[in-house]
């Protein structure tokens, strides 16, 4: 089906642009062509545009349809493994170029709305509460290691009895306060980049699936009505690539997560469930994370799944999660219920690279895509204007194919799931 709506979520019904953008029609020529119309799709056309390069974009649905619209609005720092992880793995010096460009990330996406002057409810903070013994344990040596090692001085550790101080959340012994993450209203985070890309002369097209493409030296884009000859090619379709490139499917999982957005709750209660208005987010495997927004309500994500269907309740599949960490919620309507697609790797690293000379990708953030795809845009300009070092520390990182390529990965991966999860079951 072709250009579907955004799904009914509390970000499209107070989405602040409504953009209705002609489908490409004919054939044109452009430096470069971008699909996809999420965060790495639009930030690309933005910096190439601010390079001087022509940019088409083609978005199969609406700007901001895919994750970038329905996320939980969590820009946090570093990137999605910890550092003492990827020390392990890489070494320190990789692993300090990857923390800054972490922190790159944050500071592009606060950048882009301060430039192009998006309205998008930016704010500041993330306490992440452990519940297990184990985690808890570790979050002092945690703190002190990015202090230490890294020189970041933004993150702190909270107690037991600060944390009750802080927030009514069930069930944790201890958290990590980082000042320097930040949290915003997605959609209208994706579609001021959208506009920010229409004012710099992006040509943005709507409801226009890229069917195929043929590559060369000059590369052709089709769609169902039209075709675009570029010179570079950028696939920025993440959990939404289905089959369209088979070589770079085999490096990432879909798989579906889910949010709820309660009705707006009273100043007081609001302020009992996050003291700061800070985000919020636990160290479970499966990882629950929530904030406030603007008008009080709970905006809360927990669950996951990994076929291709949602569940038929949404609301009640992840209500489930926010009642164990709020139970005084019990009572508390909910207004919306929506899910959304993202993609994973083996190793919860994003996965950057190239599939010809002129043809790139980025994708498989591993549900840190908020600041790593708007990041990915730069890069991605970075390296098809002929600075490829930054772009390359991101590639180098090696992100293993799932067991079994593109057709096998599910039974491996589910039964992988479902153990992690029940290991956040049984603590
Ligand atoms: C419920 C949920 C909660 C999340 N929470 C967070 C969070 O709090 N913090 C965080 O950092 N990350 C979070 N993420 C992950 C984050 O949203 C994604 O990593 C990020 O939005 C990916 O951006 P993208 O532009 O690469 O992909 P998307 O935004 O998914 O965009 C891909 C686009 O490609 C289009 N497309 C696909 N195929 C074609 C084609 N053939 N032709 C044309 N267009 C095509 C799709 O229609 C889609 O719009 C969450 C994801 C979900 C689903």
């Amino acid at each position: 089906m072709q250009n579907q709506a955004h799904v009914d979520s509390w970000y499209a019904a107070t989405a602040n642009r409504k953009l209705d953008l002609p489908p490409l029609e004919g054939s044109t020529d452009s430096d470069v062509c971008v699909i996809g119309g999420g965060y790495t799709g639009l930030s690309t056309a933005i910096h190439l545009r601010q390079l001087g390069y022509s940019v088409t974009v083609l978005e199969a649905n609406r700007m901001g349809w895919g994750a970038s619209g329905r996320n939980g609005g969590h820009v946090a720092t570093g990137q999605r493994a910890d550092q003492e992880t990827l020390e392990k793995w890489l070494g320190l010096d990789r692993a300090k170029a990857l923390w800054e460009l972490g922190l790159e990330a944050v500071d592009t996406v606060c950048d882009l709305i301060e430039q192009h002057n998006i309205d998008c409810e930016l704010k500041q903070g993330n306490l992440h509460v452990a519940s297990k013994a184990r985690d808890i344990a570790e979050l002092p040596a945690e703190v002190e290691h990015l202090q230490k090692v890294y020189g970041y001085q933004q993150i702190r550790y909270v107690d037991a009895r600060e944390l009750a101080e802080m927030t009514s959340a069930q069930g944790f012994g201890g958290a990590t306060l980082d000042s320097g993450s930040r949290h915003l209203h997605p959609l209208n985070f994706c579609l001021g980049l959208a506009d920010a890309a229409l004012q710099l002369g992006a040509q943005l097209h709507e409801g226009s699936r890229v069917l195929s493409y043929s590559e060369g030296k000059q590369l052709t884009v089709r769609t169902d009505r039209g075709e675009v000859r570029a010179k570079f090619l950028v696939v920025a379709c993440n959990g939404y690539l289905e089959k369209l490139e088979p070589r770079a499917a085999g490096r990432i999982m879909p798989i579906n997560n889910y949010m709820l957005a309660t009705a707006p709750l009273p100043e007081e209660l609001a302020r009992r469930l996050i003291r700061d208005d800070t985000s919020m987010s636990d160290s479970r495997f499966v990882i629950n994370y929530w904030k406030l927004s603007a008008d009080n309500r709970l905006l809360f994500g927990g669950g996951e799944s990994y076929s291709s269907r949602f569940p038929a309740d949404i609301k009640g599949f992840v209500r489930k999660y926010m009642l164990r960490i709020y139970p005084e919620l019990a009572d508390t309507r909910i207004d919306y219920g929506w899910g959304g697609t993202l993609a994973i790797t083996l190793k919860r690293m994003p996965d950057f690279g190239r599939l010809s000379g002129n043809v790139f990708y980025a994708h498989g953030y591993s549900g840190h895509g908020v600041p790593t795809a708007t990041l990915a845009g730069k890069l991605l300009a970075e390296v098809i204007s002929g600075t490829a070092e930054r772009f390359d520390v991101m590639a180098g990182v090696p992100a293993s194919q799932f067991p079994g390529g593109t057709l096998l990965r599910w039974p491996g991966l589910v039964a992988g799931m479902l153990f992690y999860s029940l290991r956040d079951r049984i603590g």
